[in-house]
């Protein structure tokens, strides 16, 4: 039997904040009535502004991220098109893999998995497709796989200095609400996201940035689009209606996880992401363990991936962590399968969370067979946590 909670320390579904869960329990109402709309328009609106766009609009799909991914291309390209990419961890790797199924021609750039997006090679890419057939770049903003969050900024300067119109397709869907993301000043054409990582809700809504850009290529790509036409989107959203049932529940969840984020300050919940992944990072190398980032710049606010010492299955991490302490630990995904445990530190988190993350993937390590000193990595992050928050940040941002 368990008793107390099961610690979700995953990096999605993320853990819900009281608030929002109160907030879903609605009684079903009816999406055509004349007062139904007019609250849609607040949540548009501060979406709008979560993802720092004026000029871009906000579109809502019933689904997950990875329906958001596919409302992205199917909209915008068209079959056959030469897209660039890069795979350096299992989220920019099933990216890949979508753009390939829906009949793209993608240019591929491997990197091991801990790499950034490769900013010198898109831009060497990019200055020898001087005839731009290149109409798209994708790039993974936070790899939730590897920890690891790539300068989307560099990206659009590379793009702007090889003089390149491709549009910039961004999967932000472990970084939106909790990472620096800038939508108008990036240039992002195509903003991913879903409902259950930094927006703290329950999973179940596709969340898209569109910018005008991308909303003109929509009106003459080619690629077969059904239930995630925009076009349909747009006709409705505009008086906060949809083309089709929305999931009413989480309409309500969004609009608390909002109010949430606003009342904290947008700017407060950066630097509090900042603050206590600082605290995780300082507890990994008290441990003597490796990050899968290959390099400090690379470190993700919201997720780090933990190298389990030689002879030690993070497998067994995992399993001994849900079995015996009702904890649960990311899983390495893919080729990281048993080399690599997960803690997210992302969306309703805090100090003593993500202490006992801490201390609980202590005590699962060394029954899994690391050498453990016990309290090293909770000390070690309560370092971090004693020092004033502004000091903290700036640990965390060296
Ligand atoms: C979770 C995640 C996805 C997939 O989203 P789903 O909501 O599971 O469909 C895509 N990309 C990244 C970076 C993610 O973290």
């Amino acid at each position: 039997m368990r008793t107390g909670i099961n610690h979700l320390f995953i990096p999605g579904p993320t853990n819900v904040p009281e608030r929002v869960r109160q907030a879903v329990n609605v009684p079903m109402q009816d999406h055509r009535a004349h007062d139904f709309g007019a609250p849609n328009l607040g949540i548009f609106r501060d979406l709008k502004a979560l993802l720092r766009t004026r000029d871009g609009r906000v579109l809502l799909f019933p689904g997950s991220g990875t329906g958001a991914w596919e409302a992205a291309i199917t909209n915008t390209l068209s079959p056959g098109d030469r897209v660039l990419m890069a795979r350096h961890g299992q989220f920019s790797a099933l990216w890949v893999q979508m753009a390939q199924r829906l009949g793209l021609s993608v240019d591929l750039i491997d990197l091991p998995w801990g790499a950034g997006a490769p900013i010198s090679e898109f831009e060497r890419r990019l200055g020898a497709d001087t005839k731009n057939e290149i109409k798209a770049v994708f790039v993974t903003h936070n790899e939730t796989a590897t920890g690891v969050t790539s300068d989307i900024g560099a990206v659009r300067r590379v793009l702007d200095e090889t003089f390149h119109d491709a549009l910039l397709f961004v999967d932000a869907v472990s970084s939106i609400g909790c990472l620096p993301f800038e939508m108008d000043l990036w240039g992002v054409d195509l903003a991913v996201t879903g409902s259950q990582k930094g927006l703290m809700m329950p999973p179940g809504l596709g969340i898209l940035g569109v910018s005008p850009k991308a909303l003109k290529a929509a009106e003459t790509a080619t690629m077969r689009r059904a239930y995630f036409n925009f076009a349909d989107q747009i006709e409705n959203n505009d008086k906060g209606y949809f083309p089709y049932t929305p999931p009413v529940q989480l309409l309500h969840g969004l609009r608390a996880a909002l109010d949430l984020m606003l009342e904290e300050g947008l700017d407060n919940v950066i630097a509090r992401h900042r603050r206590l992944a600082a605290g995780v990072r300082a507890a990994v190398q008290a441990w003597g363990l490796e990050v899968c980032a290959e390099s400090p710049s690379l470190y993700s606010d919201t997720v780090t991936a933990i190298r389990t010492p030689a002879g030690v299955d993070a497998r067994d991490v995992i399993r001994i962590g849900y079995d015996r302490y009702n904890a649960s630990f990311g899983s390495g995904l893919g080729p990281l399968a048993g080399k690599v445990f997960r803690i997210g530190h992302i969306g309703d988190s805090n100090e003593g969370m993500c202490l006992t993350a801490i201390a609980l993937a202590e005590l699962s390590l060394a029954a899994a067979g690391a050498s453990i000193r016990f309290g090293a990595g909770v000390a070690a992050a309560q370092q971090v946590y004693a020092l004033p928050q502004a000091q903290a940040a700036q640990i965390a941002a060296q």
